[in-house]
């Protein structure tokens, strides 16, 4: 399959404030973001023309940006009509939008007090970030060399550019040995989370999931939790060791990108697509196209 490059599109990318053609959205070489990662992000999802969760995603990209010590120039109003604004531009229904937000090219070292914020958003059609065949036979993780980094060590709770290295790192490691995905440790060796997705596992018919103490507490992790509990699934936050992986019934993961994908195999243990995954999956359905 070839994939149009991200940078080779027709449409409009809405950056500072108007929209720009897609092929003309660009930055300087020398912009902090890129050298010195002080850039963090978005990623939304719209269904049916209407975007889930929309509050919730534009607050956070406002916290990101605030752990990393800059503040977004627009209100959440703002940002919030500029994604819309975007994906009518696109003319898009169902897909997904990147806001992203960087410091820019006034100062190029370690200090960059002064530089400008910058925001962007890019909308396309995305209908499914692990493929249609992982919804039905489940995901192959590798269990991941990278471990999550403590709260000390990174801004852990910011959507920032940055903690991506090492996820990027992993997946491609996963990749190169037939896996789609790797499942990252934290700092303690607690299951942490994916790449770009929280983690759940069933455990005697209930519903755990490790505590977001040093990851995204996913937006996609938090609906479910309450799917899960209008069910009547006990629903359960814990620090979780790799050693309960042979214990686990089902496994799935969450994000917007990802939604909820089954999970088959992680490491050497291997798990059914079982039947609380694929209501969990109808009811998240069913909420995000508005049933
Ligand atoms: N963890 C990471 C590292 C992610 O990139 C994502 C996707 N944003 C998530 C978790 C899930 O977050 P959400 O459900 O808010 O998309």
């Amino acid at each position: 399959m070839t994939i149009l490059p991200f940078d080779d599109r027709d449409g409009y990318i809405w950056q500072d404030g108007k929209f720009v053609a897609w092929r003309d959205a660009k930055v300087h070489i020398l912009t902090h973001g890129l050298h010195y990662g002080s850039c963090v992000f978005e990623g939304v999802r719209a269904y049916g023309g209407k975007i889930f969760k929309l509050r919730e995603h534009t607050e956070r990209l406002h916290a990101s940006a605030e752990l990393l010590g800059f503040k977004i120039p627009y209100t959440i109003e703002e940002l919030e009509k500029a994604q819309l604004d975007t994906l009518a531009k696109q003319n898009i229904t169902d897909g997904y939008l990147r806001p992203v937000a960087w410091r820019g090219s006034e100062m190029m070292a370690i200090s960059a007090q002064t530089t400008t914020i910058h925001v962007a958003i890019a909308a396309w059609e995305w209908p499914s970030y692990f493929g249609n065949e992982a919804k039905t036979k489940g995901l192959k993780l590798q269990m991941a060399k990278w471990a999550r980094p403590a709260p000390n060590t990174a801004p852990t709770a910011s959507k920032a550019a940055g903690l991506y290295m090492i996820c990027t790192m992993s997946k491609h490691a996963a990749e190169a040995d037939g896996f789609h995905d790797a499942l990252m440790l934290d700092y303690r060796g607690y299951i942490a989370e994916a790449t770009g997705a929280n983690l759940f596992f069933m455990f005697g018919g209930e519903v755990h999931t490790p505590t977001p103490d040093c990851f995204l507490n996913g937006i996609t992790r938090m609906t479910v939790m309450d799917l899960a509990r209008k069910r009547g699934f006990k629903v359960v936050e814990r620090h979780i060791k790799p050693e309960e992986l042979k214990d686990v019934e089902e496994a799935f993961l969450t994000g917007t990108a990802a939604e909820i994908t089954p999970i088959g195999v992680i490491g050497e243990h291997t798990y059914p697509v079982g039947s609380i995954t694929k209501q969990l999956m109808e009811d998240y359905s069913a909420l995000v196209n508005g049933a």
